[in-house]
């Protein structure tokens, strides 16, 4: 049986009713792992000895006759810049090379606490910071779609892992697209939620005002599952919500009459490829046709979206960054005194992308330059917040791409910063409002490519999105 391109909702059955067993399930991963992962390298770290042993330990537990909770036992994938006590989390960063984390991020706390088998740590742009996993210090992942295509980034390990079979979910974080848009490119589905939904304690921080881990899955029962796991106020993230949580699995009914769906004008925009624009056009029409009622809206802002966000994300990173200087954290380079050792360090051990990062962010938070970049940003944010706020009067959800292309060529864009920035076009408004959002798979392109569409919700309201979303995968 092919048991790595299963649902983990299917996975629980087979597991509970002892069809398989969960070493037999990890093995079947960890063979998947020997025959692909040398092309697609979707981890930094593999834990097989630990992932062997917590199967062992399910196996166990089912042999006594319990029942085993929705996870327990299934193989996933973390990002790398999730903090797993006692497991390198290097952030695909050289700085953090050999960084062993001594506590767990809340959401990986949570999750490890319903027993699933962790196979690795995945590989991101380094810091989280891209839209490819081209920017890694250690390699680049391939998309298992088209080997000669990235898998999207941040999270491309995450949905690469997911996609090539090599998980049967996984955690990533996003902080203008990071989960989505990877998902969209791979085929899977990606969920970031609301801003303080899931705690960012032990998420190594980008852009604190923006970062959310969300889960990556195949389907969106498992998304629900997931999100049931990790969500929840956090008394170590004072951003989190502290607010009744619900059981997101409630929300999968196959039902959006009475749905409003807007769709934005300025998400079909020029340059968008015409199989994308196509397909969700056409989701649009399937939803419509399930009963929902589509609307065209209007969000104004949105052309201003990608210079609020490359302002407010690297000025956000570039104050975090500051912490590796090669005395509290990471690796250091040694200098004749202090400041050439913190030159060094920063110097060799940081990326390109990274440092341009720092040197945007700094250059628009110093003196003389913080009204007119920074502070103008904060406002042009709150203009794209009102959108949101403005839209979400007269309807329920939005339609649009998850990102104006499929996934593009490995090198296509490295060279030019800005082509790939405006890749994140129709994801950073969200995380600029706070808002949830989900990508799913609607159709392939005629080179066989995966094509997404992103459902964006009200704050908090993830249970309507992951409704829209399983209506529209069971009728797709
Ligand atoms: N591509 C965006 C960036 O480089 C988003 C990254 C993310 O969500 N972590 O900032």
């Amino acid at each position: 049986m092919n048991l790595n391109t299963k649902t983990a909702h299917e996975l629980h059955k087979l597991l509970q009713s002892k069809e398989i067993s969960a070493v037999e399930l990890a093995e079947n991963i960890f063979s998947q792992i020997d025959k692909t992962e040398t092309e697609i390298g979707a981890y930094l770290t593999i834990t097989k000895d630990n992932a062997l042993k917590t199967a062992k330990a399910v196996d166990e537990k089912i042999s006594r006759g319990e029942k085993i909770s929705a996870l327990e036992g299934i193989p996933c994938a973390v990002k790398d810049n999730i903090c797993t006590q006692g497991i390198k989390t290097t952030c695909a960063s050289k700085i953090l090379e050999n960084f062993i984390p001594p506590y767990n991020a809340t959401a990986w706390q949570k999750l490890q606490a319903e027993n699933p088998v962790l196979i690795g740590k995945t590989n991101l742009d380094e810091f989280a910071m891209g839209g490819s996993t081209e920017n890694s210090a250690y390699h680049v992942t391939k998309n298992p779609h088209d080997l000669n295509r990235v898998p999207g980034g941040s999270s491309g390990g995450s949905a690469a892992a997911v996609a090539g079979g090599e998980a049967i979910f996984a955690l990533g974080s996003d902080t203008g697209g990071s989960i989505r848009q990877p998902a969209s490119f791979c085929g899977v589905v990606g969920l970031k939620p609301t801003y303080g939904r899931v705690s960012r304690y032990g998420l190594v921080a980008y852009g604190s005002s923006l970062d959310q881990i969300g889960p990556i899955t195949r389907d969106v029962a498992d998304c629900a599952t997931v999100l049931n796991e990790i969500a929840g106020f956090d008394e170590m993230d004072s951003t989190s919500v502290n607010t009744e949580l619900p059981d997101f699995t409630k929300a999968l009914v196959a039902d959006v009459k009475n749905l409003k769906i807007g769709l934005p004008k300025e998400y079909f925009i020029k340059g968008i490829d015409s199989e994308v624009e196509n397909s969700v056009r056409n989701a649009a029409k399937i939803f419509e046709n399930l009963g929902a009622e589509i609307v065209e809206i209007s969000l104004p802002h949105t052309e201003y979206a990608i210079s609020t966000y490359y302002l407010i994300a690297p000025a956000e990173a570039a104050t975090n960054l500051e912490r590796y200087d090669g005395v509290s954290y990471g690796e250091r380079v040694d200098g004749v005194d202090v400041v050439e050792m913190m030159t060094n360090t920063r110097t060799e051990k940081f990326g390109e992308e990274v440092k341009r990062r720092i040197l945007i962010g700094n250059y628009a938070l110093s003196a003389g330059y913080y009204d007119a970049y920074y502070l103008k940003a904060l406002k042009v944010r709150t203009l794209i917040q009102k959108d949101f706020t403005d839209a979400f009067k007269t309807i329920d959800l939005i339609l649009a791409p998850t990102a104006p292309t499929p996934a593009f060529k490995l090198g296509e864009m490295t060279s030019d910063p800005l082509k790939m920035y405006l890749q994140d076009v129709f994801t950073v408004p969200l995380n600029l409002a706070g808002l949830p959002g989900i990508s799913i798979p609607c159709a392939m392109t005629q080179n066989n490519l995966p094509i997404g569409f992103q459902l964006i919700g009200k704050a908090l309201d993830e249970m309507t999105i992951l409704k829209a979303a399983y209506t529209f995968e069971q009728n797709n």
